[in-house]
Protein backbone atom coordinates (compact mmCIF):
# COMPACT_ATOMS: atom_id res chain seq x y z
CA UNK A 1 0.00 0.00 0.00
CA UNK A 2 1.33 3.41 -1.07
CA UNK A 3 2.24 6.07 1.93
CA UNK A 4 -0.56 8.23 0.76
CA UNK A 5 -3.12 5.73 0.92
CA UNK A 6 -2.21 3.98 4.06
CA UNK A 7 -1.92 8.19 5.65
CA UNK A 8 -5.60 8.28 3.92
CA UNK A 9 -6.73 5.57 5.58
CA UNK A 10 -5.45 6.39 8.91
CA UNK A 11 -7.00 10.12 8.40
CA UNK A 12 -10.48 8.15 7.87
CA UNK A 13 -10.28 5.96 11.23
CA UNK A 14 -9.17 9.22 13.62
CA UNK A 15 -12.02 9.60 15.52
CA UNK A 16 -14.09 12.99 14.78
CA UNK A 17 -13.48 15.62 17.54
CA UNK A 18 -16.75 16.18 19.55
CA UNK A 19 -16.86 19.36 19.21
CA UNK A 20 -17.08 21.97 16.03
CA UNK A 21 -14.83 25.12 15.31
CA UNK A 22 -17.57 27.29 14.03
CA UNK A 23 -16.80 30.81 12.08
CA UNK A 24 -16.84 33.42 14.46
CA UNK A 25 -19.82 36.23 12.83
CA UNK A 26 -19.83 38.64 15.48
CA UNK A 27 -16.81 41.33 15.68
CA UNK A 28 -15.04 43.06 19.12
CA UNK A 29 -12.81 45.71 19.40
CA UNK A 30 -14.48 47.66 15.93
CA UNK A 31 -13.53 44.25 13.53
CA UNK A 32 -10.58 44.47 11.80
CA UNK A 33 -10.42 47.85 10.83
CA UNK A 34 -10.55 48.59 14.35
CA UNK A 35 -7.96 45.49 15.58
CA UNK A 36 -5.35 46.83 12.97
CA UNK A 37 -5.15 50.93 14.58
CA UNK A 38 -5.09 49.21 18.22
CA UNK A 39 -2.08 46.90 17.39
CA UNK A 40 0.22 49.71 15.84
CA UNK A 41 -1.53 52.41 18.92
CA UNK A 42 -0.58 50.10 21.96
CA UNK A 43 2.88 49.39 20.37
CA UNK A 44 3.28 53.63 19.76
CA UNK A 45 2.04 54.09 23.63
CA UNK A 46 4.92 51.38 24.97
CA UNK A 47 7.24 53.29 23.01
CA UNK A 48 6.06 56.89 24.19
CA UNK A 49 6.06 55.80 27.57
CA UNK A 50 9.57 55.21 27.20
CA UNK A 51 10.83 57.95 25.10
CA UNK A 52 8.70 60.61 26.91
CA UNK A 53 9.07 59.93 30.28
CA UNK A 54 13.01 58.98 31.08
CA UNK A 55 15.51 61.06 33.24
CA UNK A 56 16.40 63.84 30.67
CA UNK A 57 12.56 64.49 30.49
CA UNK A 58 9.02 63.23 31.73
CA UNK A 59 6.53 66.24 30.76
CA UNK A 60 4.22 66.97 27.43
CA UNK A 61 4.31 70.72 28.36
CA UNK A 62 8.03 71.03 26.64
CA UNK A 63 7.78 74.60 24.34
CA UNK A 64 9.47 74.39 20.56
CA UNK A 65 9.61 70.93 20.27
CA UNK A 66 9.32 69.54 16.74
CA UNK A 67 7.91 66.09 17.92
CA UNK A 68 7.46 63.90 15.27
CA UNK A 69 10.90 64.52 14.03
CA UNK A 70 11.76 63.76 18.05
CA UNK A 71 10.03 60.32 18.12
CA UNK A 72 10.88 59.17 15.01
CA UNK A 73 14.27 59.86 16.12
CA UNK A 74 13.98 58.48 19.63
CA UNK A 75 11.91 55.31 18.37
CA UNK A 76 14.77 54.73 15.16
CA UNK A 77 17.48 54.93 17.79
CA UNK A 78 15.75 52.41 20.59
CA UNK A 79 15.80 49.89 18.29
CA UNK A 80 19.06 50.05 16.40
CA UNK A 81 20.81 50.10 19.63
CA UNK A 82 19.02 47.29 20.73
CA UNK A 83 19.01 45.09 17.87
CA UNK A 84 22.50 46.07 16.37
CA UNK A 85 24.65 47.87 19.36
CA UNK A 86 23.80 45.97 22.96
CA UNK A 87 22.18 43.15 22.26
CA UNK A 88 22.55 42.46 26.21
CA UNK A 89 19.23 43.51 26.76
CA UNK A 90 17.87 40.81 24.52
CA UNK A 91 19.40 38.08 25.44
CA UNK A 92 18.96 39.14 29.41
CA UNK A 93 15.18 38.69 28.09
CA UNK A 94 15.02 35.51 26.50
CA UNK A 95 17.12 34.08 29.48
CA UNK A 96 13.92 35.61 31.83
CA UNK A 97 11.59 33.84 29.75
CA UNK A 98 13.79 30.63 29.87
CA UNK A 99 14.15 30.81 33.77
CA UNK A 100 10.71 30.79 34.28
CA UNK A 101 9.53 28.02 31.74
CA UNK A 102 12.46 26.06 33.31
CA UNK A 103 10.71 26.42 36.44
CA UNK A 104 7.47 26.08 35.31
CA UNK A 105 8.69 22.37 34.18
CA UNK A 106 10.64 21.18 37.11
CA UNK A 107 9.03 23.16 40.07
CA UNK A 108 6.40 21.13 41.88
CA UNK A 109 3.39 22.16 42.66
CA UNK A 110 -0.35 20.76 42.77
CA UNK A 111 -2.77 20.47 39.56
CA UNK A 112 -6.10 22.55 39.00
CA UNK A 113 -8.46 21.51 36.73
CA UNK A 114 -9.61 24.07 34.01
CA UNK A 115 -13.30 24.44 33.44
CA UNK A 116 -15.24 22.13 30.91
CA UNK A 117 -14.06 22.73 27.38
CA UNK A 118 -16.39 22.33 24.04
CA UNK A 119 -15.61 18.62 24.26
CA UNK A 120 -16.35 18.14 27.65
CA UNK A 121 -12.54 17.63 28.92
CA UNK A 122 -11.29 19.61 31.45
CA UNK A 123 -7.06 20.61 30.91
CA UNK A 124 -4.87 20.33 34.11
CA UNK A 125 -2.76 22.97 35.15
CA UNK A 126 0.46 23.25 37.41
CA UNK A 127 0.29 25.72 40.46
CA UNK A 128 3.56 26.63 40.87
CA UNK A 129 3.70 30.55 39.68
CA UNK A 130 3.81 31.72 43.39
CA UNK A 131 7.30 29.27 43.70
CA UNK A 132 8.38 30.35 40.50
CA UNK A 133 8.15 33.77 42.00
CA UNK A 134 10.10 32.98 45.29
CA UNK A 135 12.99 31.07 43.82
CA UNK A 136 13.33 33.80 41.18
CA UNK A 137 13.51 36.28 44.51
CA UNK A 138 15.68 33.95 45.90
CA UNK A 139 17.95 34.09 43.05
CA UNK A 140 17.85 37.51 43.14
CA UNK A 141 18.91 38.26 46.31
CA UNK A 142 21.75 35.78 46.10
CA UNK A 143 22.92 37.62 42.79
CA UNK A 144 22.59 41.25 45.24
CA UNK A 145 24.68 39.01 47.86
CA UNK A 146 27.12 38.25 45.56
CA UNK A 147 27.50 41.43 43.30
CA UNK A 148 25.43 44.01 45.64
CA UNK A 149 23.12 46.04 43.56
CA UNK A 150 24.91 46.89 40.45
CA UNK A 151 22.69 44.46 38.08
CA UNK A 152 19.34 45.60 39.49
CA UNK A 153 20.72 49.09 38.47
CA UNK A 154 21.98 47.74 34.93
CA UNK A 155 18.36 46.40 34.64
CA UNK A 156 16.68 49.58 35.71
CA UNK A 157 19.36 51.64 33.11
CA UNK A 158 18.46 49.01 30.12
CA UNK A 159 14.87 48.60 30.63
CA UNK A 160 14.08 50.33 26.96
CA UNK A 161 16.15 48.00 25.52
CA UNK A 162 14.59 45.34 27.59
CA UNK A 163 10.63 46.23 26.66
CA UNK A 164 11.85 46.71 22.99
CA UNK A 165 13.08 43.07 23.22
CA UNK A 166 9.24 42.15 25.16
CA UNK A 167 8.01 43.88 21.75
CA UNK A 168 9.50 41.37 19.59
CA UNK A 169 9.31 38.78 21.37
CA UNK A 170 5.57 38.48 22.32
CA UNK A 171 5.04 39.56 18.35
CA UNK A 172 7.09 37.02 16.88
CA UNK A 173 5.13 34.74 19.52
CA UNK A 174 1.72 35.73 18.81
CA UNK A 175 3.06 35.10 14.62
CA UNK A 176 3.85 31.45 15.24
CA UNK A 177 0.61 30.27 17.09
CA UNK A 178 -1.18 32.33 14.60
CA UNK A 179 0.62 30.21 11.59
CA UNK A 180 0.62 26.86 14.09
CA UNK A 181 -3.23 27.16 14.75
CA UNK A 182 -3.88 26.19 11.13
CA UNK A 183 -2.20 22.62 11.29
CA UNK A 184 -5.78 21.28 11.78
CA UNK A 185 -7.93 19.25 14.88
CA UNK A 186 -7.15 21.78 17.37
CA UNK A 187 -9.74 23.41 18.96
CA UNK A 188 -10.43 27.15 18.45
CA UNK A 189 -11.79 30.31 20.46
CA UNK A 190 -15.39 31.12 19.30
CA UNK A 191 -14.14 34.66 19.20
CA UNK A 192 -11.09 34.15 17.03
CA UNK A 193 -11.89 32.24 13.78
CA UNK A 194 -13.68 35.04 11.75
CA UNK A 195 -11.02 33.96 8.80
CA UNK A 196 -10.10 37.83 9.04
CA UNK A 197 -5.93 37.41 9.19
CA UNK A 198 -5.52 40.72 11.29
CA UNK A 199 -8.15 39.74 13.39
CA UNK A 200 -7.69 36.06 13.80
CA UNK A 201 -4.18 37.14 14.72
CA UNK A 202 -5.10 39.97 17.51
CA UNK A 203 -8.03 37.63 19.04
CA UNK A 204 -5.87 34.24 18.64
CA UNK A 205 -7.46 31.38 16.70
CA UNK A 206 -6.51 28.53 18.85
CA UNK A 207 -7.90 28.18 22.57
CA UNK A 208 -5.27 26.35 24.24
CA UNK A 209 -2.31 26.25 22.68
CA UNK A 210 0.04 23.73 24.57
CA UNK A 211 3.80 22.42 23.78
CA UNK A 212 3.63 18.68 25.25
CA UNK A 213 1.03 17.64 27.31
CA UNK A 214 1.63 20.23 30.21
CA UNK A 215 3.12 23.13 28.98
CA UNK A 216 -0.02 25.66 28.38
CA UNK A 217 1.81 29.16 26.52
CA UNK A 218 -1.17 31.07 27.72
CA UNK A 219 -1.68 30.15 31.07
CA UNK A 220 2.56 30.85 31.64
CA UNK A 221 1.91 33.81 30.05
CA UNK A 222 -0.39 34.84 31.76
CA UNK A 223 0.85 35.59 35.19
CA UNK A 224 4.53 34.60 34.94
CA UNK A 225 7.14 36.28 32.44
CA UNK A 226 4.84 39.55 32.78
CA UNK A 227 3.88 39.92 36.69
CA UNK A 228 6.70 38.91 37.64
CA UNK A 229 8.80 40.93 35.91
CA UNK A 230 6.44 43.89 36.96
CA UNK A 231 7.98 42.82 40.66
CA UNK A 232 11.47 42.58 39.80
CA UNK A 233 11.64 45.79 37.79
CA UNK A 234 10.12 47.47 40.63
CA UNK A 235 12.80 46.55 42.85
CA UNK A 236 15.32 47.22 40.23
CA UNK A 237 13.73 50.77 40.48
CA UNK A 238 13.65 50.97 44.04
CA UNK A 239 17.99 50.03 43.88
CA UNK A 240 18.14 52.69 41.05
CA UNK A 241 16.93 55.68 43.33
CA UNK A 242 18.73 54.53 46.43
CA UNK A 243 21.98 54.08 43.95
CA UNK A 244 21.38 58.06 42.47
CA UNK A 245 19.97 59.75 45.44
CA UNK A 246 21.49 57.65 48.62
CA UNK A 247 17.46 57.31 49.33
CA UNK A 248 14.56 55.67 48.97
CA UNK A 249 11.58 57.95 49.06
CA UNK A 250 8.28 57.36 50.76
CA UNK A 251 6.49 57.55 47.38
CA UNK A 252 8.69 54.82 45.94
CA UNK A 253 7.78 52.56 49.17
CA UNK A 254 4.18 53.36 48.70
CA UNK A 255 4.23 52.50 44.96
CA UNK A 256 6.18 49.74 45.00
CA UNK A 257 5.19 47.79 48.37
CA UNK A 258 1.30 48.06 47.38
CA UNK A 259 2.25 46.95 43.89
CA UNK A 260 3.98 43.91 44.87
CA UNK A 261 0.94 43.48 47.35
CA UNK A 262 -1.59 43.38 44.16
CA UNK A 263 1.28 41.20 42.26
CA UNK A 264 2.05 38.18 44.99
CA UNK A 265 -2.05 38.34 45.34
CA UNK A 266 -2.55 37.51 41.69
CA UNK A 267 0.26 34.78 42.28
CA UNK A 268 -0.71 32.99 45.05
CA UNK A 269 -4.83 33.47 44.05
CA UNK A 270 -3.48 31.18 40.49
CA UNK A 271 -6.03 29.02 40.36
CA UNK A 272 -8.51 32.02 40.07
CA UNK A 273 -6.90 32.31 36.61
CA UNK A 274 -8.38 29.76 35.30
CA UNK A 275 -11.93 31.04 35.21
CA UNK A 276 -11.10 34.25 34.16
CA UNK A 277 -12.07 35.36 30.61
CA UNK A 278 -8.64 35.33 29.29
CA UNK A 279 -8.28 31.45 30.19
CA UNK A 280 -11.95 30.02 29.46
CA UNK A 281 -12.51 31.94 26.11
CA UNK A 282 -9.59 34.23 24.38
CA UNK A 283 -7.79 32.59 21.93
CA UNK A 284 -3.86 33.28 22.21
CA UNK A 285 -3.72 35.81 19.65
CA UNK A 286 -1.43 39.04 19.87
CA UNK A 287 -4.12 40.47 21.97
CA UNK A 288 -2.76 38.67 25.09
CA UNK A 289 0.87 37.58 24.15
CA UNK A 290 1.29 41.41 23.93
CA UNK A 291 -0.12 42.76 26.53
CA UNK A 292 1.24 40.22 29.44
CA UNK A 293 4.88 40.44 27.86
CA UNK A 294 5.08 43.63 27.04
CA UNK A 295 2.14 46.11 28.09
CA UNK A 296 1.98 44.98 31.54
CA UNK A 297 5.98 45.46 32.67
CA UNK A 298 5.83 48.72 30.90
CA UNK A 299 2.86 50.59 31.55
CA UNK A 300 2.57 49.24 35.12
CA UNK A 301 6.12 50.61 36.08
CA UNK A 302 5.54 53.56 34.89
CA UNK A 303 5.22 54.75 38.68
CA UNK A 304 8.34 53.46 39.62
CA UNK A 305 10.12 54.22 36.72
CA UNK A 306 9.21 57.66 37.22
CA UNK A 307 10.37 57.81 40.70
CA UNK A 308 13.56 56.37 39.92
CA UNK A 309 14.48 59.48 38.34
CA UNK A 310 12.56 62.08 39.89
CA UNK A 311 12.02 61.10 44.12
CA UNK A 312 8.96 62.87 45.48
CA UNK A 313 8.72 63.23 49.24
CA UNK A 314 5.50 63.31 50.24
CA UNK A 315 3.92 64.45 53.31
CA UNK A 316 2.81 61.79 56.66
CA UNK A 317 -0.86 63.11 55.94
CA UNK A 318 -0.95 62.69 52.22
CA UNK A 319 0.97 59.49 52.75
CA UNK A 320 -1.74 58.83 55.24
CA UNK A 321 -4.43 59.64 52.50
CA UNK A 322 -3.33 57.32 49.53
CA UNK A 323 -2.44 54.24 51.86
CA UNK A 324 -5.94 54.44 52.96
CA UNK A 325 -7.43 54.83 49.49
CA UNK A 326 -4.95 52.03 48.24
CA UNK A 327 -5.35 49.38 51.21
CA UNK A 328 -9.61 50.41 50.86
CA UNK A 329 -9.03 49.35 46.84
CA UNK A 330 -7.18 46.24 47.50
CA UNK A 331 -9.60 45.27 50.16
CA UNK A 332 -13.12 45.69 48.22
CA UNK A 333 -10.99 44.22 45.19
CA UNK A 334 -10.02 40.85 47.24
CA UNK A 335 -12.85 40.37 49.48
CA UNK A 336 -15.31 40.70 46.90
CA UNK A 337 -13.55 38.17 43.99
CA UNK A 338 -13.08 36.15 47.32
CA UNK A 339 -16.27 35.81 48.24
CA UNK A 340 -17.47 35.28 44.87
CA UNK A 341 -14.98 32.59 44.67
CA UNK A 342 -15.92 30.80 47.52
CA UNK A 343 -19.77 30.93 46.90
CA UNK A 344 -18.97 29.13 43.72
CA UNK A 345 -17.03 26.92 44.77
CA UNK A 346 -17.87 25.87 47.94
CA UNK A 347 -21.56 27.59 48.57
CA UNK A 348 -22.47 25.61 51.84
CA UNK A 349 -19.12 26.86 53.74
CA UNK A 350 -20.45 29.27 56.47
CA UNK A 351 -18.70 32.32 55.16
CA UNK A 352 -21.56 32.55 52.25
CA UNK A 353 -24.06 30.08 53.10
CA UNK A 354 -26.13 33.21 55.17
CA UNK A 355 -25.73 35.35 51.68
CA UNK A 356 -29.28 35.56 49.30
CA UNK A 357 -29.04 34.53 45.19
CA UNK A 358 -31.31 34.23 42.77
CA UNK A 359 -31.13 30.41 41.02
CA UNK A 360 -30.93 30.66 37.55
CA UNK A 361 -32.19 28.91 34.36
CA UNK A 362 -28.74 27.89 33.38
CA UNK A 363 -27.87 26.53 36.64
CA UNK A 364 -25.25 28.79 38.37
CA UNK A 365 -26.66 30.94 41.24
CA UNK A 366 -25.88 34.69 41.13
CA UNK A 367 -25.15 36.55 44.34
CA UNK A 368 -27.80 39.51 45.31
CA UNK A 369 -26.53 40.20 48.86
CA UNK A 370 -22.91 40.92 50.42
CA UNK A 371 -20.44 42.46 47.56
CA UNK A 372 -22.18 41.26 44.71
CA UNK A 373 -25.19 42.67 45.96
CA UNK A 374 -23.74 46.29 46.55
CA UNK A 375 -22.93 46.58 42.31
CA UNK A 376 -22.35 44.13 39.84
CA UNK A 377 -18.98 44.86 39.55
CA UNK A 378 -17.56 46.51 42.93
CA UNK A 379 -14.20 44.65 42.59
CA UNK A 380 -13.55 46.17 39.17
CA UNK A 381 -14.22 49.40 41.52
CA UNK A 382 -11.79 48.45 43.98
CA UNK A 383 -8.97 47.40 41.36
CA UNK A 384 -9.71 50.99 39.82
CA UNK A 385 -9.02 52.68 43.32
CA UNK A 386 -5.79 50.81 43.98
CA UNK A 387 -3.98 51.51 40.72
CA UNK A 388 -5.26 55.43 41.37
CA UNK A 389 -3.80 54.97 44.66
CA UNK A 390 -0.27 54.04 43.02
CA UNK A 391 -1.04 57.17 40.95
CA UNK A 392 -1.47 59.42 43.21
CA UNK A 393 1.74 58.35 45.34
CA UNK A 394 3.53 60.30 42.23
CA UNK A 395 1.95 63.74 43.04
CA UNK A 396 1.01 65.66 40.38
CA UNK A 397 4.54 66.21 38.79
CA UNK A 398 3.58 64.84 35.20
CA UNK A 399 0.10 63.31 33.70
CA UNK A 400 2.35 60.51 32.52
CA UNK A 401 2.51 58.41 35.69
CA UNK A 402 -1.89 59.04 35.87
CA UNK A 403 -1.65 57.29 31.96
CA UNK A 404 -2.31 53.72 33.92
CA UNK A 405 -5.33 54.66 36.31
CA UNK A 406 -7.25 56.10 32.17
CA UNK A 407 -6.14 53.34 30.57
CA UNK A 408 -7.31 50.68 33.80
CA UNK A 409 -10.72 52.57 33.69
CA UNK A 410 -11.11 52.19 30.01
CA UNK A 411 -10.22 48.41 29.75
CA UNK A 412 -12.75 47.85 32.93
CA UNK A 413 -15.26 49.80 31.22
CA UNK A 414 -14.59 47.38 28.26
CA UNK A 415 -14.44 44.87 30.16
CA UNK A 416 -17.48 45.16 31.80
CA UNK A 417 -19.51 45.99 28.86
CA UNK A 418 -17.86 42.42 27.18
CA UNK A 419 -18.91 40.56 30.25
CA UNK A 420 -22.84 42.16 30.67
CA UNK A 421 -23.53 40.67 27.00
CA UNK A 422 -22.16 37.66 27.92
CA UNK A 423 -24.30 37.24 31.13
CA UNK A 424 -27.26 38.29 29.30
CA UNK A 425 -26.69 35.81 26.32
CA UNK A 426 -26.14 33.13 29.49
CA UNK A 427 -29.07 34.12 31.61
CA UNK A 428 -31.18 35.95 29.32
CA UNK A 429 -34.33 36.96 31.97
CA UNK A 430 -32.48 36.14 34.80
CA UNK A 431 -29.88 38.70 34.08
CA UNK A 432 -32.85 40.95 33.81
CA UNK A 433 -34.17 40.03 37.23
CA UNK A 434 -30.51 39.67 38.80
CA UNK A 435 -29.80 43.30 37.34
CA UNK A 436 -33.04 44.63 39.20
CA UNK A 437 -32.18 43.06 42.18
CA UNK A 438 -28.70 44.94 41.72
CA UNK A 439 -29.13 47.83 39.68
CA UNK A 440 -25.51 49.64 40.55
CA UNK A 441 -22.92 48.73 38.05
CA UNK A 442 -19.90 50.22 39.96
CA UNK A 443 -20.38 52.64 42.99
CA UNK A 444 -23.46 51.51 45.36
CA UNK A 445 -26.07 53.86 44.97
CA UNK A 446 -24.51 56.30 42.73
CA UNK A 447 -23.42 54.66 39.75
P1 LIG B 1 -15.22 38.73 37.37
O1 LIG B 1 -14.38 38.08 38.39
O2 LIG B 1 -15.90 39.99 37.75
O3 LIG B 1 -16.29 37.65 36.95
C1 LIG B 1 -17.43 37.93 36.14
C2 LIG B 1 -18.23 36.64 36.10
O4 LIG B 1 -18.69 36.32 37.41
C3 LIG B 1 -19.49 36.74 35.27
O5 LIG B 1 -19.21 36.50 33.91
C4 LIG B 1 -20.32 35.64 35.88
O6 LIG B 1 -19.81 34.39 35.39
C5 LIG B 1 -19.97 35.69 37.37
N1 LIG B 1 -20.88 36.56 38.10
C6 LIG B 1 -21.29 37.81 37.79
N2 LIG B 1 -22.10 38.29 38.76
C7 LIG B 1 -22.19 37.31 39.69
C8 LIG B 1 -22.90 37.22 40.93
N3 LIG B 1 -23.67 38.21 41.36
N4 LIG B 1 -22.81 36.08 41.65
C9 LIG B 1 -22.01 35.06 41.19
N5 LIG B 1 -21.32 35.10 40.04
C10 LIG B 1 -21.41 36.21 39.30
O7 LIG B 1 -14.47 38.97 35.99
P2 LIG B 1 -13.01 39.22 35.47
O8 LIG B 1 -12.39 37.93 35.11
O9 LIG B 1 -13.18 40.26 34.40
O10 LIG B 1 -12.17 39.92 36.67
C11 LIG B 1 -11.53 39.23 37.73
C12 LIG B 1 -10.65 40.23 38.50
O11 LIG B 1 -9.49 40.51 37.72
C13 LIG B 1 -11.34 41.56 38.73
O12 LIG B 1 -11.19 41.95 40.08
C14 LIG B 1 -10.62 42.54 37.82
O13 LIG B 1 -10.56 43.82 38.41
C15 LIG B 1 -9.26 41.89 37.68
N6 LIG B 1 -8.60 42.23 36.41
C16 LIG B 1 -7.39 42.88 36.50
C17 LIG B 1 -6.72 43.24 35.34
C18 LIG B 1 -5.41 43.94 35.44
O14 LIG B 1 -4.79 44.21 34.40
N7 LIG B 1 -4.91 44.28 36.63
C19 LIG B 1 -7.26 42.93 33.99
C20 LIG B 1 -8.54 42.28 34.05
C21 LIG B 1 -9.18 41.94 35.21
P3 LIG B 1 -20.68 33.04 35.26
O15 LIG B 1 -20.87 32.85 33.78
O16 LIG B 1 -19.82 32.00 35.88
O17 LIG B 1 -21.96 33.26 36.00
Amino acid sequence: MSSKNSNEKRGSQRKKPRYTNPKTTVYEFFGPLGVSLIMPGMVFMVLLSLIECNSSHCSPFIPNRNILTEWSNDISSLFTNTLFVDRAPIYAYIGWIAWLAALYVVLPGKMASGVQLRDGNKLQYPINGLSSAIVTFVALGGIVLLYGISPLVWVADNFSGIIVATMLVSTLQALILYLASFRGGIMLALGGNSGNPAYDFFMGRELNPRIGKLFDLKYFNELRPGIILWVVANICFVAKQYSDFGYVSNSMAIVVASQIFYAMDSLINESAVLTTMDITTEGFGWMLSFGDLSWLPSIYTLQARFLSFSPVNLSSSYCLFVSVVSVGGFLIFRLSNSQKNEFRSNPNSPKVSHLKHIQTKAGSRLLISGWWGMARHINYTGDWLLGLSQCLATSFITPYTYFFSAYFLALLLHRFARDEHKCKLKYGKDWDTYCSHVPYKFIPFIY
